[in-house]
């Protein structure tokens, strides 16, 4: 691991140089071991995967200690999220020979006699670049594919979670020869030495500012990226709902890392006449959850840094607080708060929230609601809630998102068969399960001949040759 604490970027800078050399010395002993051709083998990448879920289990204390430092993480919770990539671990180490297994594929009979297949191969050396708000699991999930798929990789973890980088740095060390998986710690001045290089892929989690930023780095080197951004994830409600079960599933994906979770519901679209009684039944889930007063729960986060809990509080005053809307500066809390009477063009409608704070737009006919998500970037997670199987097919034929859950949230990203990503701004490809080995691999198309015979007929010279062409063609 290497852990830089000034600005690489800079020419006049010595130490800067010192650390752009140290990262192009791990790139070097990266090319170099892929090129040694280790990581092609199932077996090799099945040991790696088996080292990594016991690296996991081994460090599990320390994990759920440092989430604790840098979020206030409940145990349970960064159980359940962070924890969780055993379960991804799992899966790839059942399913990584199927995965690496070449498809052979028809051939025309025109390329007769002929084979064809395609084979996933490694890219070679890989880039991921992770957030603050699930700090480990946003590092270790994308590297199981990468791992499974055959690469070499260096991970940048997110210098706002700096306990959990430290963690995620020591593990990986412990764990891999650093020519074949190694980390770098630090902030931007990191990020942008590391993205000045070139790699085979770049895998970025992060806010969509910084992924224009990281997509215009990799087009200096031509170098494909996924981009796991954010957005205003919408929740519609329709009146043919379990009023209690959906009022529990809102609260719970809204407020679950305070709010800091890139698909949380931003806010709430809901009809007019179902508003009163879910907003009633929402303020008791809030009350269950967190008890009259959420910042003596054990189970409620807290907001990562000053300069997010500042930008979040100005927030609270854009609406009528119906229930939550305290906070304190000293431990970085604000409520679980859902704000009524929010006005469109309030500034807490135009960015992601990322934080507990929830507005509630009512409607009259779905129509409005469609019109104002349409009248926005394409989110990273819809949700709907409603019964109803035409309402549901009329959001989905009328609206895009990166996924859907119908009748709750966040549950859809924990399921390893459905890929996960974002459209437009919210994100460029996917991954989780198949998808992530799909992310790292590329798929080359062979096509095997044999000399049994020579049919001349497309050689020169061409005379007499088109018409039979033409029929071939059809
Ligand atoms: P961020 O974009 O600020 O930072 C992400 C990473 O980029 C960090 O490692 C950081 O060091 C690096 N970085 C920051 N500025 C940079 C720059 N100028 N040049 C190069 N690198 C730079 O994101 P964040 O604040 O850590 O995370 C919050 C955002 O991430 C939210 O928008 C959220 O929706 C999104 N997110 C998306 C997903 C997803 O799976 N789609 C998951 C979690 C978070």
């Amino acid at each position: 691991m290497v852990q830089f604490a000034s600005s690489p970027n800079s020419q006049d800078n010595p130490a800067a140089l010192q650390s752009s050399t140290a990262i192009r010395d791990i790139l070097r002993q990266q090319r170099a071991f892929f090129e040694t051709g280790k990581t092609q083998s199932y077996e090799f990448r099945l040991a790696q995967l088996k080292a990594l879920k016991q690296a996991v289990l081994d460090h599990q204390t320390e994990i759920l200690a440092a989430l604790k430092a840098d979020l206030s993480k409940p145990e349970l919770e960064a159980y359940l999220t962070e924890i969780w990539v055993i379960k991804e671990i799992n899966e790839a180490i059942k399913q990584l020979r199927s995965w690496m297994k070449p498809k052979s594929v028809p051939v025309p009979l025109e390329q007769f006699p002929a084979k064809a297949r395609i084979c996933p191969e490694p890219l070679g050396v890989v880039l991921i670049i992770g957030p603050w708000n699930y700090p480990f699991q946003l590092m270790i999930s994308p590297l199981i594919g990468a791992i499974a798929a055959g690469n070499c990789a260096l991970l940048k973890p997110s210098e706002i979670a700096p306990h959990t980088s430290r963690i995620v740095a020591s593990l990986i060390s412990k764990t891999f020869d650093p020519g074949y998986i190694s980390v770098v710690e630090g902030g931007v001045e990191v990020s942008q030495a590391v993205l000045a290089e070139k790699f085979d892929h770049i895998f970025f989690t992060g806010g969509t500012a910084i992924g224009k930023i990281v997509m215009a780095a990799a087009a200096q080197h031509l170098t494909p990226v996924t981009l796991e951004l954010g957005g205003k994830s919408p929740c519609i409600v329709d009146t043919e709902i379990q009023v209690e079960y959906a009022a529990k599933r809102i609260v719970w994906g809204k407020f679950i890392n305070a709010g800091q979770t890139c698909i949380a519901p931003d806010y709430m679209l809901v009809d007019r006449r179902i508003k009163p009684a879910l907003l009633e039944a929402m303020k008791t889930a809030v009350q269950e959850f967190y008890g009259e007063d959420p910042a003596q729960s054990p189970d409620y986060a807290r907001i990562v840094s000053d300069r997010h809990f500042n930008r979040l509080i100005q927030f609270l005053h854009e609406g009528q607080v119906f229930v939550g809307g305290t906070h304190n500066a000293a431990d970085r809390y604000i409520a679980p708060t859902i704000l009524d009477q929010v006005p469109l063009n309030a500034a807490v409608m135009q960015e992601e929230i990322f934080g507990p704070i929830l507005p509630i737009i009512e409607y009259e006919q779905i129509a409005e609601a469609i019109a104002l998500i349409k009248s926005k970037s394409k989110p990273l997670a819809l949700y709907i809630f409603s019964r109803d199987p035409q309402f549901q097919d009329r959001i989905l034929q009328q609206t895009s998102s990166g996924g859907v859950c119908i009748n709750d949230t966040i549950m859809h990203i924990a399921t390893s068969s459905l890929p996960f990503g974002g459209v437009g701004e919210s994100g460029i490809g996917s991954y989780h399960g198949k998808a992530s080995f799909d992310t790292f691999s590329h798929y080359r198309s062979i096509m095997v001949k044999n000399f049994w015979f020579d049919v001349k007929l497309r050689y020169a010279p061409y005379a007499g040759k088109l018409g039979l062409f033409k029929r071939i063609i059809g």
